[in-house]
């Protein structure tokens, strides 16, 4: 990207991105209104939690203040209206996914449950001792600790794919690792450290040519960009609400029909059963045979508010602003002296989301000093230590943008990295 990727300012004054399509609707964020450390707040950590727009919290409150009860129980009139909002946010999540039915969408806890409950049920019932997962190197714990889980209870054998040193993930290393015993392969759609977006579309039809079943963990991917579930030829993906400026404590499982038909209950309990017994217990159909217990009712109202307003504003302007401030940023941070981005260029699409290290200071006390001038990133492994060791570094520092972000807001960071040179020498 040359110079004009951080050309300023765009048709909407100071507020614009340097997509000058997209303008970032900061006023929609209480929070980003707030100093921190007597600075206005640079929200730089989209990729942990994304802030959350009036319009998501008043759609909670709301429903809690006139509509809400437990729902698939009471008989009572707000137990009704409660249980057609709860499944009205299960059709506008199905929607905005693409799915091609409502009761393929099952509502968890976030992704990482997602991920156990393929785990514990699809992989439990259907893959034997010696039957191959294939991984990548940049996953997400959620996305391999599961799967260790199963290979302690089931045997199956893990094989992760390499990734370049630019971050990507070739297709001929897929197609070299996948065998005759591959059974399922679960990649992540965006790399949450390198923001690398995999090919999921082509990786679906590699999987499917040797015989195996896809999960994409959509994490990264959902809070921006169009997905469609269906057209990538998934078969399970899964993400959580709160990192597409949602609530936490709901996410969402997606799986095509009938795969979910036959798969057995992970947890049991309340609700998801058809008819019970000391003898014998029978189960409800899918989604509900999933959902154990009382379900995260206002955080499912809350993500379906997340969904239409994300469809509001357009996922592909927001892909293309996010993408237009990293590679802003890109350029910005490669004059900092010092500091050295990790696999952060190379063929294929890249999402906003940045790593980088600056010699001889580790990247929590990087993330301090920006901290002192109310900019927050990320510091850490990123529940990503494989890919540290793949990159030669125990922790990266990490940028990541949102909807909300403005080119002011990599200015901010730009500088910020400067006074942590002089601090550090
Ligand atoms: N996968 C990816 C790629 C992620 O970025 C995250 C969150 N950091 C997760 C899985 C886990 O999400 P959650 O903690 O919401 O379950």
């Amino acid at each position: 990207m040359g110079a004009a990727a951080c050309a300023e300012p765009g048709p909407g004054g100071p507020l614009t991105g340097p997509s000058p399509a997209f303008r970032p609707p900061r006023d929609d964020f209480p929070i980003l209104s707030r100093p921190v450390n007597g600075q206005p707040l640079v929200w730089l950590d989209s990729a942990a939690s994304a802030q959350k727009p009036r319009i998501v919290l008043d759609a909670m409150r709301t429903f809690a203040e006139t509509h809400y009860a437990n729902v698939h129980r009471g008989v009572h009139g707000l137990g009704h209206a409660a249980t057609e909002a709860y499944e009205a946010a299960r059709n506008r999540v199905a929607a905005f996914i693409g799915a091609a039915a409502a009761d393929e969408v099952v509502f968890v806890r976030g992704a990482t449950e997602a991920i156990n409950l393929v785990a514990a049920s699809f992989g439990r019932s259907t893959l034997r001792a010696g039957d191959e997962i294939v991984l990548t190197e940049l996953e997400h714990h959620a996305n391999i600790v599961p799967w260790q889980l199963l290979r302690e209870a089931s045997g199956v054998v893990l094989r992760v794919v390499p990734i370049g040193d630019d971050g990507t993930v070739s297709l001929d290393d897929l197609r070299a690792t996948l065998g005759t015993r591959t059974r399922l392969v679960a990649v992540a759609h965006v790399s949450n450290v390198l923001g690398t977006v995999l090919p999921v579309a082509e990786i679906a039809r590699l999987a499917h040519a040797a015989g195996a079943r896809l999960l994409v963990d959509g994490c990264q991917a959902v809070p921006g960009r169009p997905v469609d579930v269906t057209a990538l030829g998934a078969d399970f993906y899964v993400f959580s609400a709160h990192k597409m400026y949602g609530p936490t404590g709901i996410g969402v499982l997606w799986g095509r029909r009938e795969l979910l038909a036959a798969m057995p209950p992970w947890q049991g309990g309340g609700e998801m059963i058809a008819s019970v017994s000391f003898e014998r217990t029978t189960f409800k159909k899918p989604p509900y045979r999933f959902e154990a217990g009382t379900p995260p009712i206002i955080e499912a109202i809350g993500l379906a508010a997340a969904c239409d307003y994300l469809a509001g504003l357009g996922l592909a302007g927001i892909a293309a602003h996010e993408q237009a401030l990293r590679a802003c940023a890109v350029e910005r941070l490669r004059a900092v002296p010092g500091l050295r981005l990790l696999a952060a260029e190379g063929p294929g699409e890249r999402a906003g989301i940045l790593s980088f290290i600056i010699d001889g200071v580790h990247p929590h006390d990087i993330a301090t000093v920006l901290d002192t001038a109310g900019i927050a990133i990320r510091a850490g492994h990123h529940c990503a230590q494989p890919l540290m060791r793949r990159l030669g570094v125990a922790a990266t520092a990490r940028a990541s943008f949102g909807l909300y972000n403005t080119s002011a807001d990599v200015d901010a960071l730009a500088e910020g990295l400067m006074r942590v040179r002089e601090v550090f020498g």
